[in-house]
């Protein structure tokens, strides 16, 4: 069998590696455009600060070691211009010589990956604007970063503009990051991104949301990006990080079926609507995990799954990719947000049942010092309770929570089946009751309808006046600090004696500062014959919302 593969990084080395292993005999040819095979695209924001301090430390193997310990043919420096599927054969061209050549083969694999977006906007010509995606790319951005760069701008709030942000803001350079959404990081929920906006904030970085580049204007010393809001900013240097797009051409040359938004169609064993053609990674549409429907998720982890299924079905193993779930994580300075699986947002637009829980629990027990608050939201299945999606952000310990969840999400499991779940405990890690379990048990007695549960943007969204009564029942000194507009302070320890103060005639919102003493409230105000719902997650989870809705 002859196998030719088309790009040689994530998913076209995944599968380069997999084919060999699974057949000493196969021919395997892997062209690459580039110099470089299997670099760690993931790390090149780090080797910009630093981070990283070896650039051949990005270069998780060599065209040498994959030619001598997997025997594969490795031409880099080599474009794959055209497929002739009649014939098939792929036309080759030797971009260091310009020879060109025909190379027939049994079975084709496409990992040309996506290429970052850059929009005719005026001026996008000029020097000093760069995308970033290999290590060519990655060493322009770097020199200028080391001639004494003062000022960049990041186009785009994303995952790789957010990490250049916090290397560019580590080596002392001045930074804005424009986003043309009133979000960053626009997989996630906008409330789950207000700690990172904080914190952006405390590091020195400029976030312009709601902002697009509509120009770009060279200056004695470098660029003015001119925004459609009408502020200039001066810098030497514009990085844009707002997407990117499936290198498709050869699959549309080749009449491969492609789907609306430019991935390469793929059934469940990663085949084009050729059979003898297969395609992975950001070149390609998935099924989204959790809905089903049709995705592109332009992340390593599935490229990297998918080459080996690929070179599993093109071996002769009937594997079926199970679709992508989209887990994805952003390290930032010391905080951490992840997700996985649906948003509620999707959910929203897919017009799907859901329910939501917040959790803001330490990640590991309190009284262990060191101990760093995270924000859990877990999204469900009103009537069965089946997990569809997770988003966690805070300090250390989002990572594992994150991660656990995705794997349940992956085998099926419902909130009922986080309260049960047993996971590893000593102070240092974790506690008796993991976050994980918190967040069952909330969802759980939710769904029991052990208390029943308002959302806080939903009180907000409601006019004044139609408001519920508004309880308070932390502190007098937690109040003082900061409560919801309107709200009546009750502490929960003077709640059973001061029962007549509340209206009984009104819906009760009552809320705490998490959530734990509002659901006692609610306990008690149920039993005490009053119509009453828990605020989900507390006053933490108003401060996440308020300024997705008020502050802006
Ligand atoms: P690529 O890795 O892009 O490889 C495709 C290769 O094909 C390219 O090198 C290209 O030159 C070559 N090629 C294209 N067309 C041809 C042709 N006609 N002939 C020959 N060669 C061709 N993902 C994460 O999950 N976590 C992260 O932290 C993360 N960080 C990232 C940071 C950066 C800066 C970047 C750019 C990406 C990051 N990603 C991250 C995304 C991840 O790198 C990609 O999802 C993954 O590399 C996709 O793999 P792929 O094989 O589909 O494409």
């Amino acid at each position: 069998m002859k196998l030719l593969i088309v790009g040689g990084v994530a998913g076209g080395a995944s599968a380069a590696a997999r084919a060999r292993r699974l057949s000493e005999d196969a021919e395997i040819i892997m062209f690459e455009r580039g110099p470089d095979v299997s670099f760690a695209n993931c790390g090149l924001p780090y080797y910009v600060g630093g981070e990283i301090a070896e650039r051949k430390k990005l270069l998780v193997t060599t065209p040498e070691l994959l030619r001598t310990r997997f025997k594969l043919d490795v031409r880099t420096r080599t474009s794959v211009e055209a497929i002739d599927r009649s014939a098939k054969k792929v036309r080759v061209r030797d971009l260091v010589s310009g020879r060109e050549y025909e190379e027939a083969y049994d079975k084709l694999l496409l990992a040309p990956g996506a290429a970052p977006l850059r929009p005719p906007i005026p001026g996008i010509e000029l020097p000093g604007i760069f995308t970033l995606r290999n290590l060519q790319d990655v060493d322009r951005i770097k020199e200028r970063a080391d001639q004494g760069l003062k000022q960049v701008v990041l186009l785009g709030g994303g995952f790789i503009s957010l990490e250049l942000a916090e290397n560019f803001v580590r080596r002392g350079i001045a930074t804005t990051v424009v986003e043309k959404n009133n979000q960053i990081l626009t997989p996630f929920d906008p409330e789950m991104t207000t700690p990172i906006v904080e914190h952006l904030a405390t590091k020195g970085v400029t976030l312009l949301l709601g902002q697009a580049a509509e120009s770009f204007e060279q200056t004695a010393d470098g660029l003015i990006v001119c925004l459609n809001s009408g502020k200039r900013l001066p810098t030497q240097l514009v990085v844009m990080g707002i997407g990117v797009r499936p290198e498709n051409n050869l699959a549309v040359d080749a009449g491969l079926e492609v789907a609306p938004r430019g991935g390469i169609r793929v059934n469940e064993f990663l085949q084009t609507s050729d059979p003898d053609i297969y395609a992975v990674g950001d070149a390609i549409e998935v099924k989204d995990f959790v809905s089903g429907d049709p995705t592109q998720v332009p992340l390593a982890g599935p490229a990297n799954r998918q080459g080996r299924i690929a070179a599993d079905n093109i071996c002769g193993r009937a594997v079926k990719y199970r679709g992508t779930q989209g887990t994805a994580i952003l390290g930032f300075f010391d905080k951490t947000a992840a997700m996985t699986g649906a948003s509620e947002k999707s959910l929203r637009r897919a017009n799907r049942p859901f329910r939501k829980v917040y959790v803001h629990p330490a990640h590991h027990a309190g009284y262990y010092p060191g101990a760093e608050q995270m924000t859990l939201k877990i999204i469900f299945h009103p009537e069965t309770g089946k997990l569809l999606g997770a988003q966690g952000v805070g300090g250390a310990g989002v990572d594992k929570r994150i991660d656990v969840l995705a794997v349940a999400i992956q085998a099926g499991m419902t909130v009922f089946d986080l309260e049960e779940m047993e996971l590893s405990y000593a102070p240092q890690y974790g506690s008796a009751k993991d976050p994980i379990n918190m967040a069952g048990f909330v969802a759980g007695g939710l769904l029991r309808g052990d208390h029943p549960q308002v959302d806080v943007e939903e009180v907000l969204a409601t006019p004044e006046n139609q408001r519920p009564f508004i309880l308070d029942v932390r502190t007098v000194n937690e109040f003082s600090e900061g409560h919801i507009p309107d709200a009546v302070n009750i502490p929960i320890d003077e709640l059973r004696s001061r029962l007549g103060e509340i209206p009984r005639d009104r819906e009760v919102a009552a809320y705490c500062q998490v959530g734990q003493r509002g659901y006692l409230a609610t306990r008690i105000l149920q039993q005490a014959g009053l119509s009453v719902s828990n605020v989900g997650g507390g006053y933490k989870t108003y401060k996440l919302w308020r300024c997705q809705m008020i502050d802006r």
